[in-house]
Formats: C-alpha cells, structure tokens, sequence
C-alpha cells in the first residue's frame, strides 16, 4: 500500500488524506498545532463559539461546503451583506439611499479603475488608478465621499490588504459562487470535525525539512522523522513565504519566484462580548465611517445568529497588521472609543474582548493570499505544480478559481488527491 504524508491539517490537507484514504492509500496528516483546522478555528472558551478564522460559505450554489454541511447536518445561515447600518463619527446615521448611491459610486470607480488599469503597459496599484478615475467624478459632496471611502475600505477588509498595493490586473478576476453567503452559528470546526473522521492525524508535529528525491521523501519535523511515497504540501503560501520550512533540494526557481509575488493579506477580528446589546438587532452589518483614515469600521453583528451580545469588528490590510502589537486590553478601548461615537457614552464595557493576529501567528504568516501589484494568475498553477511527483502542494493560494477561500482551499485538496490517484494507478 502506497503511503502519503500531509502537512497541514487545515480544510485543504483533510480534503486531500479523506480523498486519499478512501482511494485505499495510506495517509498520515502532520500537523504543527495542537487542534485542526487550520485558518478554520472555532472559539468556545467563552461560552458562545464565535470563528476566528473563516465564518461564511461564500456562494452556497455548487459549492462544495454546502454538500458537507448537509452530509455533517451543519445549520447554516443566511448573511446579507446589504442589510447595514453605517454611522458617521458624530453618531449619524446614512440614510438608505445615501448608502445605495454611495455603494454604486465606489464600484463604479472600481470598475472604471480596473478598465484604465487593462489597458496600461504595465501593472499599477487599484488605488493608483482610482487617482487617475477620480477626477472624472464631479459633484461629489465630502459626506458622499466619506462614503464612498467606506465602501472602498470595505473591500480593503475582504481582500486582507490595502488597495494601494493590490494589482489592478488581477483586481476582481476571481469567480464569485452564486447563492449569497451563509454563516455557520455553531461554528465552522464541525465541518473540520466531520472531515477528520477516521484520519491519522499527528499533532504537534512541526515540519522542519522536506527531503526528497525522484522515489521517497524523508520528512522531518520537531521530534520525529516521516518516510512516503508522497507527500501533500498544504502550508500556507505566509509560511513558505517565510522559509520556515527547508526544502532539500530547494524547490525550483519558477516556484519561488511565485511564493515570492503572490501576497499574503491580513484579515482581523476583535471579538466583543457585552452585557446586553445596545444597537439594532435588524441589521446584519453596522459601518462606522471614521474621520481618521484607518479606524474600526466595519461590525459584524453576531448577536442574530447566537443570540448572545456580541459584536465583531473586521479590520484588513495594514490597519490589521498594526493592531497586532497591541494588547487586548488596548485594542478593546480602540474599538469602545469608535462605539461610543456611535451610541454614546452610556454603552456598557464589553465583558470578553478577543483580537486575532493573523500576520504573527507562524503557522498561518496571515489570513489568505492576493494579488499584489506584478502578480499573475498564473502563479498560482505554479505553486500548485508538483516537483518530480514526489511533493504535491495543495492550499488555498495553489486555486486558480477560487483563492483565499475555504471552498477553494478544499478544492485543491481534492485536486491533489486526484493528482496522486492518477500518478500511482500505472
Ligand atoms: C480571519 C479569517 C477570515 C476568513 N474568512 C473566510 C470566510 O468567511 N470564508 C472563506 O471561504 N474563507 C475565509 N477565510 C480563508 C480561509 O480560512 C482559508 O482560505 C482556508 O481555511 C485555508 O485552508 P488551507 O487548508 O489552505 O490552510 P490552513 O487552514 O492554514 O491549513 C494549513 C495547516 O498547516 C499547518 N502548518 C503550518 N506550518 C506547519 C508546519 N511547519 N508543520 C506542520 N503543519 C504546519 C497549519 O497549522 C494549518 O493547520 C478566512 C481566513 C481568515 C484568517
């Protein structure tokens, strides 16, 4: 029986040894943390799970996660991403058709970017060409144009990184799965349980070095040694960023040349818990559009879907990352000093406070992978390229179609399974 080891058990790497155990391989999953999941994380120590990695299935039509939601019985819910309440920072509220002209202006200035952008010899930043899209736009009121920023800085938190620095090129090149996007209440690790069933899985076992050569590879991690036939590399595009992990031989040139464009993005949260709720229970998202040009901006109102008072702030790109030198402590009055613009002072002190850092955490190096300026799509087949058949690598930025999602992430490791059926079946 050919044996496979897998690095990584995130939803990509359980995706790959499930597929591969039931092709009668024999597979070992290494992992270097002590829990599953990967960038899929469920927090239950306070008494109500909230995800600290991935909440949604994006799109629940043809994808993948909605088959194993039923197949696992995993409530779903629905999240509307246009049903939100945006203040300004003297505690106003947009109006309804404030928030739609706004919302069309920005994704027209988008648009009209990206179509400049194509048609530059070279590459340039989406924030860039939105300077040269920009002076097209008359009559802008400076509320208006508040706005507007908002909705940019939004997709700044979807995309982990700042505008000023993803690709126009490559800016919404992505496929998008119809259905809308639904959260899982009880959290995202019952699909990671309900994958990990019956697997061999090692925790604790970070990996050092990856020796290989044209019939074994020798994998060596912090306190034992691993021989397979294969093995499915599923780090994340941050730690093969950071080297953490020797290759012996190094990898080829082509492939750190893409490790090297492609970019890691940061998405944060910071978790509130508070004694009651003190804002609208109608909506699903609450936008604050601060003054400052980084600020807490965006809420997701958790409360409608666990019916406990709890808020959580998503914050992207370079804000994300300078939170991370902060305390709990100090990022939880950061966030208050925003609500309290919002609601008033009256409003109580949460009673949890939880943030991630994503961007130091060394078994992620960040949230999901993007498209910095020079980047190309096809970057991402060569990263997912195997090296002498030997090391196959599976992993959200390894998607052509669908990068820095859970679907696409578990896609791959059905690709890679695939892959290595087809290879040993001779
Ligand atoms: C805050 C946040 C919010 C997100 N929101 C969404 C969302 O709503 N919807 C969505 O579709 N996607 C979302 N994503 C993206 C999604 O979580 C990822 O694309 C997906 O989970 C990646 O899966 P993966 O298996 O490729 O990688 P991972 O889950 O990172 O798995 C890789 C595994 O390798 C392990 N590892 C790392 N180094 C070593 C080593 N040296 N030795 C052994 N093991 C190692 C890691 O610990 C990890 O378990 C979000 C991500 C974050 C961080």
């Amino acid at each position: 029986m050919r044996n496979i080891l897998v690095i990584g058990a995130g939803i990509a790497g359980l995706a790959a040894a499930r597929q591969l155990q039931f092709s009668n391989f024999q597979v070992t999953v290494l992992e270097a943390r002590n829990r599953i999941g990967g960038r899929i994380y469920t927090n239950k120590n306070f008494g109500f799970p909230v995800d600290l990695g991935a909440s949604w299935i994006h799109g629940i039509d043809k994808n993948p996660l909605t088959k194993l939601a039923q197949e696992f019985q995993v409530v779903i819910q629905y999240t509307d991403f246009d049903n939100i309440q945006v203040y300004g920072s003297n505690g106003e509220i947009f109006t309804a058709s404030e928030l739609k002209d706004a919302n069309l202006l920005s994704q027209q200035i988008l648009q009209e970017a990206k179509s400049l952008g194509k048609k530059l010899e070279s590459d340039i930043s989406v924030a860039e060409a939105i300077q040269y899209v920009l002076p097209g736009k008359k009559n802008i009121t400076c509320r208006q144009s508040s706005l507007v920023q908002w909705y940019l800085t939004e997709r700044e938190i979807q995309e982990g990184t700042d505008l000023d620095s993803y690709s126009v090129w490559e800016w919404d090149e992505y496929e998008n799965l119809e259905g809308g996007n639904y959260l899982l209440p009880n959290g995202y690790e019952e699909i990671i349980q309900g994958l990990a069933k019956g697997i061999d899985i090692r925790l604790q076992q970070k990996v050092i070095e990856i020796q290989y050569d044209e019939k074994k590879v020798l994998v060596k991690t912090n306190s034992k040694h691993f021989l397979a036939d294969a093995v499915v590399i599923t780090l994340p595009l941050g730690v093969l960023k950071s080297a953490a992990v020797i290759f012996s031989p190094p990898l080829p040139k082509s492939k750190l040349t893409a490790i090297n464009r492609l970019g890691m993005g940061v998405l944060n949260k910071v978790v509130l818990k508070f004694p009651q709720a003190f804002w609208s229970q109608d909506y699903d998202i609450i936008g604050y559009v601060s003054e400052k040009d980084k600020d807490f901006s965006v809420f997701l109102n958790l409360n409608r879907y666990i019916s406990v008072p709890v808020l959580v702030a998503l914050t992207g790109g370079s804000f994300a990352r300078s939170l991370e030198a902060l305390s709990e402590v100090e990022i939880g009055k950061r966030v208050m000093k925003v609500l309290r613009r919002m609601y008033g002072d009256g409003i109580p002190a949460p009673e949890v406070v939880i943030a991630t850092r994503w961007a130091r955490d060394s078994f992620a190096c960040g949230s999901y992978s993007n498209m910095p300026v020079n980047a190309k799509a096809s970057d991402r087949t060569t990263l997912a390229a195997p090296v002498e058949n030997r090391l196959f690598f599976a992993g959200e930025a390894t998607s052509q179609q669908y990068p820095s999602t859970v679907h696409g992430a578990y896609l791959s490791g059905l690709r890679e399974a695939e892959r290595i059926r087809r290879k040993f079946a001779i």
